[in-house]
């Protein structure tokens, strides 16, 4: 479901380490989002979260915050519930939430209720990737298949790239390390998260027949947050991926969110950065 904007509010103020702020506005979440939200800390965050909450001492309701740190922290429910949180159903959301234990940077905003997207930054389209490139092979199926353009093959590299190893073009994967140096910076709490679902693929577009991915030339890549695939087609993204969206595009990458089919998990090297490799 949408992240409300005091979530997004504590998110922030967590990632820029402004705790005493942060535990305020945490202190207002519903159990649901709260649980989410402190699922995305190590214990380093955790540990100044906890010194923030006694130096507000009894500012915020400590025992309830307390519950679901534990919570979050043993996968376990604790035998006893403080307050009210058994008859106002919170000990419910617990439970549900330790079925399905995934932090609030998977849960997902509608297209239309996200802003600025892609400003100024165009997808590369097949013809001028092969202008530049060349084909990659002669036919494609949906399947993986290797790349038989040997210039292109020769330019292919595996590389770390921060959070994950890529395999790639030279150019690209340079790029990418350098965007993921940046939301180290700026989001550092959904870099974390940041997993691979593929970058090099000579394949067609999933459900074409004649349009060659861009993944095709190791320009493209697909990730995962918290291990768990954005959904393509269903015209929402996570909100992980719409926190470091940003600074693809500001790199000069496309975010595929705005695809006639939206593939938001997808982030490829936008037309004008591609001329320059
Ligand atoms: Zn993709």
């Amino acid at each position: 479901m949408p992240v409300s904007s005091a979530c997004r509010t504590f998110i922030d103020l967590a990632t820029q380490r402004s705790w005493q702020d942060a535990v305020r506005t945490l202190n207002g979440l519903n159990m649901y989002e709260m649980l989410r939200a402190l699922k995305v800390f190590e214990d380093a965050d955790r540990a100044a979260l906890r010194a923030a909450m006694a130096s507000l001492g009894g500012a915020v309701n400590g025992p309830r915050i307390e519950y679901a740190l534990t919570v979050v922290e043993t996968s376990h429910l604790p035998a006893t519930a403080p307050g009210d949180l058994a008859s106002t159903g919170q000990v419910q959301d617990a439970r549900r939430f330790l079925r399905h234990p995934k932090c609030i940077f998977v849960e997902t905003t509608p297209r239309g209720e996200i802003g600025l997207r892609n400003d100024g930054v165009s997808s590369s389209g097949n013809a001028l990737m092969q202008r530049l490139f060349g084909a990659p092979r002669d036919a494609y199926s949906q399947a993986c298949q290797a790349v038989t353009n040997r210039t292109l093959a020769a330019r292919i590299q595996t590389a770390s790239v921060g959070p994950f190893r890529a395999t790639g073009l030279d150019s690209a994967v340079a790029a990418l390390t350098a965007i993921m140096t940046q939301i180290q910076t700026r989001q550092r709490l959904v870099y974390r998260f940041l997993s691979s679902a593929g970058m090099l693929c000579a394949r067609n577009v999933r459900g074409s027949t004649t349009s060659v991915s861009n993944h095709s030339w190791g320009c493209a890549i697909d990730l995962k947050i918290d291990s768990v695939l954005d959904a393509r087609g269903d015209g929402v993204a996570q909100y992980g991926l719409e926190l470091i969206a940003p600074m693809f595009n500001d790199a000069g990458w496309y975010w595929g969110i705005d695809f006639p089919t939206e593939d938001a998990q997808h982030f490829e090297a936008g037309s004008a950065l591609v001329q320059t490799w």
